[in-house]
């Protein structure tokens, strides 16, 4: 029942129609008796501050932020915290009485789905396509326990940026895209957006996938690329866990509970199921 104690909590982004946060939020607090609902609001750019600046006057437990405002909404906040500030962007704004702050949980979404398939990054040599806000907020964690970290992005600029902060969390990463860099990689990932569309090209050469490969992708479906390397045998990991782990962790920032996995995660599937 919505009453007059009601808090609120939300997604900010445009479009957000499609957004799966909703349910699995609504279920986590329904589940565990908070006074709470969660709502998507798809907000125009012109809005973006009155929009954020809304979390403290309407005292919202927190707000998650999403495509195109995951970097802009930083200069609304009014602190960020160390990983995001790396990142460069925020997916998760906490309302600490009335103090905005920036978090970025989809670097440790992706380690936690990682953990959960099984798949250990100590050591291994890990190769990645993109640079661009998920490649940031995932590497950010892999170049600190990863061997080596091989990264490639059609933009050189963003991809050189990318290379020159994590060489001071880690002395093993470089922008290449040899076929060795790719063949000898233990782990594959696909941190840009093709394979989102229907028809788009691999966003790695066919050709160098092998048996041994580990084959990530950030896109929350089985994509043409983990579809080839699951037919080579190979274990393959996609984006759903990563966006069901970065929302269990920005529920446990907004509410300081342990989040009920799963009921969130069955609430979350059964969007899913539905697209
Ligand atoms: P960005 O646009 O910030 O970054 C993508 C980067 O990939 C860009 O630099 C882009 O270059 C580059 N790129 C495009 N094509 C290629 C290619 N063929 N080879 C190498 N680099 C390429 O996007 P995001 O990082 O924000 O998002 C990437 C994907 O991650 C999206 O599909 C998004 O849905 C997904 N995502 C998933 C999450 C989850 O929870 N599972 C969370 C966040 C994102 P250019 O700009 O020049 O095209």
């Amino acid at each position: 029942m919505i009453t007059a104690h009601t808090k609120l909590a939300g997604l900010i982004g445009n479009p957000v129609g499609h957004s799966l946060s909703p349910a699995m939020h609504n279920a986590g607090f329904e589940h565990l008796g908070i006074d709470c609902r969660y709502m998507a609001f798809p907000v125009a750019p012109d809005l973006l501050g009155d929009a954020i600046r809304s979390i403290r006057a309407l005292h919202f437990l927190g707000a998650n932020i999403t495509i195109p405002y995951k970097e802009k909404a930083i200069q609304f906040l009014d602190d960020i915290h160390e990983e995001a500030k790396f990142i460069g962007a925020v997916n998760t704004i906490v309302n600490d009485n009335g103090r905005l702050v920036g978090h970025n949980t989809d670097g440790r979404g992706f380690m936690r789905s990682m953990e959960e398939a099984g798949v250990t990054l100590t050591g291994k040599r890990v190769f990645m396509a993109g640079a661009g806000g998920a490649a940031r907020a995932i590497t950010y964690y892999i170049a600190k326990e990863a061997a080596q970290l091989r990264i490639f992005d059609v933009d050189a600029v963003k991809l050189a940026a990318l290379v020159d902060d994590l060489k001071k969390v880690s002395p093993d990463v470089y922008a290449e895209s040899s076929t060795n860099a790719i063949t000898a990689a233990d782990i594959l990932i696909n941190a840009t957006p093709i394979g989102l569309h229907y028809g788009d090209p691999l966003p790695v050469d066919k050709t160098l996938l092998r048996e041994h490969h580990i084959v990530c992708d950030v896109i929350y479906k089985d994509t043409p690329l983990l579809v080839e390397a699951k037919s080579l045998g190979c274990l393959t990991v996609n984006g759903l866990g990563m966006l069901f782990w970065q929302g269990v962790l920005a529920f446990e920032l907004w509410t300081n509970t342990t989040a009920p996995v799963d009921v969130m995660r069955n609430a979350l599937m059964d969007g899913y199921n539905r697209l």
